[in-house]
């Protein structure tokens, strides 16, 4: 069944360096909050393209001898999550394939949403798929376009594209990214400077990646821009014509490293401004402001500083669950939460709480901290959520369960308030996110909050509906 939706992934790229599948292995280490489900790197020797891909977290997946088989100065990678493709291994990306062009291979980061279409098409005239995700298709097209350089077959391919998409492709002697053109995923360029002058060319999802490998972060790949870099140095090809930019606000509130700069601007700035508007637009009588770490804690921050509320890190995550946990077969309420996150009693006891989080998507996660704080001794929850209510699925590349299972779609804030058991609940109004991503230009995209898609979508919605999701 066609199920290629919604991945959560990032992607990274080099070219020009003697080892380029050790730096694209630390990129990928680096993004690797961006997708835990599989990973997997392809480099290139000048002649042939090695592949490694394998369900799990990079560090375990890249062993020394991995790497050791991925020789060449040029690599890509990627790192993926999906719950809603299926879990196996033939999704792993990158995707690579020997035809006219050469050999080439693909990484992807976003969501092609005529992908269903394209790929009917392509079936009808002979090509035979090998997984179930969307981003096979973009190698299809390139294999079946009658132009004869890879950057023109490219350029034809990426043209009948709709959707998000930041790629990094790889073929024998240069790495060629893509940015779609509303540009709702990032996609950085920077640089690296090699002994004897030469300097070699890295392209990631979110800068942080850049920090990890000393590379220099120089510009965000523009949407509707082809970057290339070979034998020549670096190019740069306007491949669309403009269109309305959609930057994921989501990037910013909460998929996004907060030590990046994603779309140009400070991610960590973002959140903290996110929780000191929260401050001022939903204000709380309470004795601490305590965050729901990771998401919730540079807005808490922002929240306290504004408010002048102590700030408490009360509720301590243990990162290292992994996803083969086995549950005690004797129930245990709430044993997922509990598996991550533990309160510390001594700082919540008899106190009235501000608890911070990103977002309430179906509300089951927020009851469960809701429930945990007030048994440590809380002695009132106000739960504030630094961005508006999601009320519409995304279609660009995050993952976000359908309509029917969004909360705020089918419930008012207050119906929400008693479902998440709290003495009060604050949303951010859609006025002061656009104030804390900085977006003067209206250049981001808020469907999940405004139900209002910057392209069209057709059938959508329906095809989700009918499709069988994880739990
Ligand atoms: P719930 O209360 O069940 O809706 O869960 C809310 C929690 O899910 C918040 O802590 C968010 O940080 C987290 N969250 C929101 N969106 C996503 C996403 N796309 N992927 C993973 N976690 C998310």
């Amino acid at each position: 069944m066609w199920d290629g939706f919604r991945e959560e992934c990032g992607v990274f790229a080099i070219h020009g360096h003697p080892e380029a599948a050790n730096l694209v292995y630390l990129g990928l280490y680096a993004l690797q909050h961006r997708g835990q489900e599989s990973a997997g790197i392809c480099s290139s020797d000048g002649e042939m393209i090695h592949s490694h891909k394998a369900m799990g977290h990079v560090a375990e997946i890249f062993t020394p001898e991995v790497l050791r088989a991925l020789p060449g100065r040029q690599a890509i990678g990627h790192t993926r999550y999906s719950t809603a493709g299926e879990t196996v291994l033939v999704n792993a990306q990158p995707f690579s394939v020997a035809c006219n062009k050469g050999r080439i291979a693909v990484a992807h980061n976003g969501n092609i949403i005529n992908a269903a279409e394209l790929r009917r098409e392509l079936e009808r005239n002979g090509s035979i798929f090998q997984s179930s995700s969307d981003t096979e298709v973009i190698l299809h097209l390139v294999a079946c376009s009658r132009e004869r350089t890879l950057a023109g077959a490219l350029r034809e391919a990426l043209l009948q594209l709709e959707g998000a998409f930041s790629l990094v492709f790889l073929a024998e002697d240069r790495v060629i990214v893509a940015r779609d053109p509303h540009g709702f995923r990032p996609l950085a360029v920077g640089q690296m400077e090699l002994s004897g002058g030469e300097k070699g060319y890295v392209f990631s999802s979110e800068t942080c990646a850049f920090d990890l490998i000393n590379a220099v972060y120089l510009y965000d790949v523009e949407p509707g821009e082809m970057v290339m870099a070979g034998p020549e140095g670096l190019t740069r090809e306007r491949y669309a014509p403009a269109r309305d930019h959609a930057y994921c606000v989501f990037e910013h509130v909460y998929f996004s490293r907060p030590d990046s700069i994603v779309f140009g601007r400070s991610v960590s700035e973002s959140r903290e401004m996110l929780g000191r508007l929260l401050a001022r637009e939903c204000p709380a009588e309470a004795d601490v402001v305590v965050p729901v770490p990771d998401s919730g804690v540079a807005a808490a921050i922002g929240y306290a500083d504004e408010s002048g509320i102590p700030f408490r890190h009360a509720l301590i995550r243990n990162h290292y669950v992994g996803r083969t946990f086995i549950e005690p077969s004797q129930a245990i309420r709430d044993f997922g939460v509990k598996l991550k996150l533990n309160p510390i009693r001594r700082l919540l006891e008899g106190k009235r709480v501000v608890l911070v989080d990103d977002s309430i998507v179906r509300g089951t996660t927020s009851r469960k901290i809701v429930r945990m704080v007030r048994s440590a001794g809380a002695r009132e929850v106000h739960l504030r959520v630094s961005c508006p209510p999601t009320i519409s699925p995304c279609y660009y590349g995050v993952d976000t369960p359908t309509r029917r299972e969004l909360i705020a779609a089918n419930s008012t804030v207050e119906e929400i308030r008693r479902f998440v058991e709290a003495d009060s609940l604050g949303y951010l109004s859609m006025d002061a996110l656009r104030q804390a991503v900085a977006d003067e230009r209206g250049e981001y995209c808020y469907a999940c909050y405004t139900g209002v898609y910057p392209t069209e979508l057709v059938h959508l919605e329906d095809l989700l509906a009918s499709k069988p999701r994880k739990a």
